[in-house]
């Protein structure tokens, strides 16, 4: 049983275990989920054979224990940045980023994780969206990022952000239940407060998530333009979820007191970075709680566009300001190596999978309705 998209309840209820081994058991999950080697005394309490005939004869004391983790097979570093790819056993790879953190004295990593294998959004300035969307990951794909990012990383991998390939809100089931293993206090112990989901925008997901009462999680937006006209020119979901009912969204949504949206801009030259785009994005997002983060347009190959200047960035913030929208600015890391945000994905492997079935074509936008 690969248990890296499974909560410890789940595990307690496939495999039943008799009271005086639910301990023994946690201890065995901890140990997988976190992808430690299980310690010796972790080996069946019950069972009384020696401690190598244990690990041989299966894993934790006759229970079908396993975490299922992918083999990472090629990592970039740039910088203080790691991209690490692993291969899925379908031939697939999934992308993730271990980004380094500070603040007032203290050091984290922050990883970025992917949900889905491509995209089917399509927005134009990003790379991901070039491989079409190949499939959506499972639970126990998108927690084995987690898992192999602590066994390499170490354990201050502290954050979870769901900015890598993929849109989470078109995998929504599957999301969700990894979150629920991401949090399980018998695992993986992430606060869900540590946790951020970002969508390109979907209306219906935001309001499924609203539902649900995950008020812990955080939750970003990639908004990207200060209206509809220039949002549907590089994002087509702006055609299906136009801006004014996302904002009717996103202020109906139940924000804790001290919580805020992150609303992520890609500032693109010659795009979206002149001034009376940022003084109508402040006074579109006026009545929402948020703070807006500038992220310097990161090339995607074969982009029609370059990187912002400096200055433009610098003065697209001040704009924002004295219209009196907070802002902050996301520090350009791993652009070197294509692991910046918007720059994920290999595109061989799109083809690769294209040749398999035949197609050629990428997946549709799967549905998002309610189970
Ligand atoms: S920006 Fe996000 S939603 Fe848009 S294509 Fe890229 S991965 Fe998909």
């Amino acid at each position: 049983m690969d248990i890296l998209g499974l909560t410890f309840r789940q595990v307690v209820e496939a495999i039943g275990p008799r009271p005086h081994q639910v301990r023994a058991l946690r201890a065995a999950y901890r140990e997988l989920v976190n992808g430690r080697p299980l310690a010796s005394h972790d080996a069946d309490p019950g069972l009384q054979t020696p401690k190598t005939d244990r690990l041989e004869a299966g894993p934790t004391r006759g229970w079908p224990l396993r975490a299922d983790i992918l083999p990472v097979v090629r990592t970039h570093q740039d910088g203080e940045l790691t991209k690490f790819v692993q291969r899925t056993h379908d031939g697939l790879e999934t992308e993730s980023v271990v980004v380094p953190m500070e603040r007032y004295g203290r050091s984290w990593k922050t990883l970025c994780v992917s949900s889905q294998v491509g995209c089917a959004r399509g927005c134009t300035f990003c790379e991901t969206a070039q491989l079409g969307l190949l499939r959506n990951l499972t639970p126990g794909e998108i927690d084995g990022q987690v898992t192999a990012a602590r066994r390499a990383f170490g354990r201050d991998v502290r954050n979870i952000v769901f900015m890598g390939m993929g849109e989470p809100f078109d995998n929504f089931d599957n999301v969700m239940q990894a979150i629920d293993v991401l949090t399980d206090r018998s695992g993986l112990s992430f606060s869900a407060a540590s946790i951020a989901v970002s969508t390109v925008g979907r209306i219906q997901g935001i309001r499924r998530l609203a539902a649900l009462g995950r008020r812990r999680l955080n939750v970003a937006v990639s908004l990207n333009a200060p209206n509809d006209e220039i949002r549907s020119r590089i994002m087509p979901i702006s055609r299906t979820d136009p801006m004014p009912a996302l904002r009717d969204a996103l202020l109906d949504y139940p924000l804790r007191k001290c919580q805020f949206f992150m609303i992520e801009y890609v500032l693109i030259p010659g795009v979206n970075d002149a001034r009376e785009h940022a003084v109508e994005l402040a006074e579109f997002l006026r009545p929402v709680k948020c703070v807006v983060n500038v992220i310097p347009y990161n090339p995607r190959r074969d982009s029609p566009w370059p990187a912002p200047s400096e200055k433009s960035v610098v003065n697209f913030m001040t704009w924002l300001q004295d219209a009196g929208q907070m802002c902050k600015r996301r520090l350009t890391k791993g652009r070197d190596h294509m692991a910046a945000c918007g720059q994920l994905g290999n595109r061989a492997i799109a083809r690769i999978d294209r040749a398999r079935d035949g197609s050629g074509e990428p997946m549709g936008v799967p549905s998002l309705a309610q189970p």
